[in-house]
C-alpha cells in the first residue's frame, strides 16, 4: 500500500498511532536533544529500509497523548525536542500529539520518506526531513543524499552540518504536499 491510495477522509480520521521504539537522540536532529518515536505502519516501502519490521500498523504500542505526556516528564529538562520518525500517514492522531508537544514548549520534527512536507502538518512542525531512503545515494549525512533536512522555523537546509566534511547550511524551504 502506498499512501495516495488512503483517501484524505481516511488519513483525517485515523484516531492513533503506535511506535515500536522510543529513544533519546543526539544527533538526528543537530544542536537538539530529541525524544523520538519509530512510528509502526509506514506505507512507503523503501527498498532496503533497516525498519521494515515496523511496516505494520499493529505493532507496538499505543502512542497517546498520556504515554506522550509521560515520556516527557521522564525526561523533562534533558529535551529540547520530540522526533515523529513517520507518522504523517494520520495525519489527524500526529497532529495531536505535535500540538502537545508544542504546549510543553518542546520542538517538534518529523521524519517522512515523502518528497514533501505534508502541507497540514508544517504549522505544527519546526524541522522536517524529507525523501525515501535510496541506499544508492545515502542517507542525509552524505553529499549525494535525496533526502533533505529542514529547519522550517530559520528556512535552512541542516544537510552540510551532517557531512563528514561539515559546511554551513544554506537558505531553502521543503516542497509541499498539494492541500
Ligand atoms: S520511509 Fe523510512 S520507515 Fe518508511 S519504508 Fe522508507 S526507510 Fe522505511
Amino acid at each position: 500500500m502506498v499512501l495516495s491510495t488512503l483517501t484524505p477522509a481516511a488519513q483525517a480520521t485515523a484516531t492513533h498511532l503506535r511506535f515500536t521504539a522510543c529513544n533519546v537522540l543526539l544527533q538526528e536532529i543537530p544542536g537538539e536533544v530529541s525524544l523520538a518515536y519509530l512510528i509502526s505502519g509506514c506505507p512507503i516501502g523503501c527498498k532496503g529500509c533497516h525498519s521494515a519490521d515496523s511496516w505494520s500498523a499493529q505493532q507496538g504500542e499505543l502512542l497517546s497523548a498520556a504515554r506522550l505526556q509521560q515520556d516527557i516528564g521522564k525526561y523533562r529538562g534533558l529535551l529540547s525536542c520530540v522526533l515523529m520518525l513517520g507518522g504523517e500517514w494520520q495525519p489527524g492522531a500526529l497532529s495531536e500529539l505535535l500540538q502537545l508537544c508544542r504546549q510543553l514548549e518542546l520542538k517538534t520534527a518529523l521524519y517522512t520518506g515523502l518528497p514533501y512536507c505534508p502541507s497540514a502538518l508544517l504549522p505544527l512542525l519546526d524541522y522536517v526531513k524529507t525523501g525515501p531512503w535510496q541506499a544508492e545515494l545515502g542517507g542525509i549525512n552524505s553529499p549525494t543524499s535525496n533526502q533533505r533536512l529542514y529547519d522550517l522555523r530559520r528556512q535552512l537546509c541542516l544537510n552540510p552540518l551532517l557531512w563528514p566534511n561539515p559546511a554551513p547550511a544554506y537558505p531553502a524551504k521543503p516542497a509541499l504536499a498539494p492541500a
